[in-house]
């Protein structure tokens, strides 16, 4: 080891969870670090998420990052269901007594975030390889990392593993201490993103004999738009074409014929799957975010469930450096848990009610029509949908 930085906490991940905590510490007085293996170009390139909830919106403001997001955000009202042809339109103002969630890129959200660490003096270690957290069961945790020959190290009280599903902080904790639940789902999302008008101003999501497909945005030039595939489908044997006729053929015909395509500036694959690890805390290592649980996109609840564990852990440590108190602490991971579930849940049902699954009988399918027909001649259900859909309080 030949240089050493201390810190308050090492955040492993310069994703949304590992840059937001970073910035809202600070804003406390707290120091954190922020340990990322790729270049900043790289982590703005990825298209993720794109639907923030009311309360991470309003974190957002609280980590003084809010102000793009205002000006270029939009806020939607509704969205749609479309079913045997028809959209139905899901009233989210109306069934949640005025709440609605903004539609703001995960990109953009991410490139503030960073402008803002940089303008704070934030430190930001990108390119770091071989990231490892150590001794996180005493109170002298560190991390390692590299950069070129050199290897570096991190010393904190805590260790914060903001670093996705595939990173390391989850893996470095005992197989025996932790407890892993997940379903696979036997198809991705293939998607497409277009710098053309989008289709409809408000999300559409359409579920049909062919599959599920779903018309997204990003904002009014930047369309974002999926369509079900089976897991052994490369975005290869989809040429925009191809892709855009599947998508048409999935909508109600009034939409398929308004859309205006153009050609992909992106097209990836995403397998659907759910995933949470109990409990998130292993010693003085707490996970945050993807690195603790994932969800399919459907009901877009990633990114908001990621905000809400970091708004926890915020405030726990806000809490421990000053006042002292450390039952934020000791609370955090089944806090936490009781929202990632609900989040679960309803990201689990979501995809059930809207997908085409190879291996569902007719007895099955025949229960999803039954289902939706349910869901849109009833209020109540409609009022369900609507409050998991702007978020479940923090
Ligand atoms: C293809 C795709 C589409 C998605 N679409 C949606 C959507 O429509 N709606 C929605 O709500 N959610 C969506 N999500 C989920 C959403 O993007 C995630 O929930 C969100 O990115 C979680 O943020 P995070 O910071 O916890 O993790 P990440 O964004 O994964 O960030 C983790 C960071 O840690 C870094 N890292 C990994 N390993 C290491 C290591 N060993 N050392 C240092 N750094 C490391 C990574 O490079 C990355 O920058 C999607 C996810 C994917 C993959």
């Amino acid at each position: 080891m030949t240089e050493s930085i201390r810190t308050q906490v090492g955040i492993i991940g310069g994703g949304p969870s590992g840059l937001l905590l970073s910035q809202l510490l600070h804003l406390w007085g707290i120091d954190s670090v922020v340990l990322e293996k790729h270049s900043r170009d790289y982590v703005l390139g990825r298209i993720r998420a794109g639907v923030l909830e009311h309360s991470f919106a309003e974190l957002m403001r609280e980590a003084q990052v809010g102000a793009r997001m205002d000006r270029e955000g939009q806020i939607h009202e509704g969205f749609f269901i479309a079913h045997g042809g028809v959209r139905h339109r899901i009233d989210l103002e109306k069934l949640t007594g005025g709440k609605t969630v903004m539609v703001y890129g995960q990109t953009e959200l991410t490139r503030d975030l960073y402008e803002a660490r940089d303008r704070l003096g934030g430190l930001v270690i990108e390119n770091a390889a071989d990231v490892r957290p150590h001794d996180v069961e005493t109170a002298h945790p560190y991390i390692s990392y590299r950069q070129g020959d050199e290897t570096l190290r991190v010393d904190c009280d805590f260790v914060v593993g903001c670093d996705g599903y595939h990173g390391v902080s989850r893996q470095s904790i005992p197989k025996d201490r932790i407890q892993t639940f997940e379903k696979i789902y036997p198809f991705g999302w293939l998607g497409v993103l277009s710098r053309t008008p989008p289709v409809s101003a408000e999300l559409i999501y359409a579920t049909h004999e062919r599959g599920f497909a779903l018309c997204s945005l990003r904002s009014a030039t930047l369309s974002r738009y999926y369509v079900q595939v089976p897991l052994t489908d490369s975005t290869d044997a989809w040429s925009d074409e191809r892709f855009f006729d599947e998508l048409r053929c999935r909508l109600p015909p009034e939409v398929a014929t308004a859309m205006i395509t153009g050609p992909s500036i992106e097209k990836s694959i995403a397998p659907l799957r759910s995933f949470v690890v109990e409990p998130m805390r292993y010693g003085n290592l707490f996970l945050a975010g993807d690195a603790a649980h994932i969800v399919p996109p459907t009901g877009a609840r990633g990114l908001n469930t990621a905000a809400s564990d970091i708004y926890y852990l915020y405030h726990a440590l806000v809490d421990h450096y000053t006042g002292g108190d450390d039952s934020g602490l000791e609370s955090y991971s089944s806090r936490a848990l009781a929202r990632v579930w609900k989040g679960q849940r309803f990201s689990w049902w979501m995809t059930k009610l809207l997908h085409r699954f190879p291996d569902d009988s007719a007895y099955d399918q025949s229960l999803q029509h039954t289902e939706l027909d349910y869901l849109f001649s009833s209020e109540r259900a409609l009022a369900s949908l609507a409050e998991n859909y702007v978020g479940l309080p923090f």
